[in-house]
């Protein structure tokens, strides 16, 4: 498989060599040259690694011994059960698909642990070693610590905006004690830590002696880990390869639901993807009225992982949606430079809906009340809007993208007492935490870098 820029500037490239990339070089976000197909017959029956294998084997063509690495990843120890994802049934034709047993209890875990094993395997192939540097509000930084930690190829620096995050968000990073994670905790904001992140990068030969990576929501062995999950609830909601389904999909940077449309583009019968947003509707205005808005800023909501100002994956959705043609493409994002806004109309297959802080507590509590089943705020974003635009007569798949115990100042709210905890997180707030509080100084950042990297080999 070769992978194209959308933006139509970079020569086509292997997946392993795009694999610790971010952008092209033109600043586009690479493509499969095309979607292969899927054999539904043969893997209805599979387990989650084996189906893993197949769905990932025409993507990721050049990686040694995938069966192996992907059997590696998706285990009962890191993600609770042979299942990996199971299927929770409210009624007939209401599930939850529980994509949050990872080690970080948010479904970015099952495309960042095998982002781990990915990078592990094809840098010790190359002798090569990565710094990778990221930014993050919450969710992302800590599943690609749990992801990381302990390879020895491999350091991470992750930068946080110092005392806003919950202290349950906060603990799950600062409490990792291995030697190659480093937290720094920035006195400012998630936009200044941003910042940093592009400032540092910005310095190109700071960037190439310290092989400074990302593992940014763009990556696109992130897409396709979470493809694989759209074919497991299909097949665990499902009978027969006749039927059809619909996915309700919590959305920020649209990687999650672009994970649904490659799996529907493969193949797969889907008869509607749901996209639920927060307050943060930049995607469901887009997919209402057609017109792309970016915003100068997000809001800050109670479904935080979704507080977003523009989404960082609709590039390839447009690029499709463009006819594949990255002149236009270009063109689009040139306007929306310019302007703020483009016009393309969406393609069939999507619904959209935004859901606000009272639907989000009314959801937590209609499903606890009716199903006896608590969810999280972003799981409920997603609900809501599923129940309001869910095709009639087709099994409605809900993402459950986190779980309770991560947000549990808006499960109070809703329901007036604390969620569960799972096992083993119990005492996460009490463990000792290694974190590094800096001010927002490019210098700073680099000299964590310099004083606690990997050197090149
Ligand atoms: C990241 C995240 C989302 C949004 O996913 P996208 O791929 O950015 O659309 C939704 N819910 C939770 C809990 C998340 O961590």
């Amino acid at each position: 498989m070769r992978y194209l820029s959308t933006r139509g500037g970079a020569t086509p490239q292997r997946f392993t060599d795009i694999l610790l990339e971010g952008l092209a070089p033109d600043g586009g976000l690479y493509v499969p040259e095309r979607y292969p197909r899927a054999d539904l017959a043969a893997w209805r029956a599979l387990s989650y690694p084996r189906l893993a294998a197949a769905v990932l084997a025409p993507f990721m063509d050049d990686v040694p011994g995938l069966d192996a690495l992907v059997a590696r990843t998706y285990t009962r120890a890191a993600f609770g059960s042979e299942e990996i994802v199971p299927l929770k049934t409210l009624e007939p034709g209401l599930h939850l698909l529980g994509l949050s047993q990872g080690p970080t209890l948010a479904f970015k875990d099952l495309a960042l642990q095998l982002l781990g094993e990915l990078f592990e395997q094809v840098l010790a192939a190359r002798g090569a070693t990565l710094n990778i540097l990221g930014a993050t509000s919450g969710d992302t930084g800590s599943a690609a610590e749990h992801a990381m930690r302990a390879r020895r190829r491999i350091a991470v620096f992750m930068l946080s905006p110092h005392g806003r995050m919950s202290a349950f968000q906060a603990a799950q990073m600062y409490a990792l004690r291995d030697a190659n994670i480093h937290n720094l905790a920035v006195r400012g904001t998630f936009d200044d830590c941003q910042d940093l992140v592009k400032l540092v990068n910005a310095d190109a030969a700071f960037k190439a002696r310290w092989r400074i990576g990302a593992v940014n929501s763009i990556n696109w062995a992130r897409v396709a880990a979470q493809v694989v999950y759209y074919f497991c609830g299909y097949f665990r909601a499902t009978r027969s390869d006749a039927e059809r389904v619909a996915f309700a999909v919590p959305s920020g940077n649209f990687g999650n639901i672009l994970a649904g449309y490659v799996a529907r583009e493969m193949g797969l019968p889907v008869e509607r993807l749901i996209l639920a947003t927060n307050e943060n509707d930049v995607l469901d205005e887009y997919f209402r009225t057609g017109c792309y808005r970016v915003r100068r800023a997000a809001r800050a909501t109670s479904s935080p992982s979704m507080d977003i100002s523009k989404a960082s994956n609709f590039e390839r959705y447009a690029f499709d949606l463009a006819g594949r043609d990255a002149a236009r493409v270009r063109a689009l994002w040139a306007e929306l430079e310019e302007t703020g806004e483009f016009r393309l109309p969406p393609g069939p297959g999507f619904a959209s809906g935004l859901s606000t802080h009272a639907d989000r507590l009314a959801t937590i509590r209609m499903v606890h009340a009716k199903y006896g089943v608590t969810i999280d705020p972003h799981t409920a974003d997603g609900v809501k809007v599923g129940l309001a635009h869910r095709p009639p007569g087709v099994p409605l798949i809900c993402m459950e993208t986190a779980l309770p115990a991560k947000f549990a100042a808006t499960i109070r709210e809703a329901l007036g007492r604390e969620p569960a905890r799972p096992a083993g997180f119990e005492d996460l707030e009490k463990r000792p935490q290694r974190v590094e509080v800096i001010d927002p100084d490019a210098e700073e950042v680099r000299r964590a870098i310099e004083r606690y990297g990997v050197a090149q080999a």
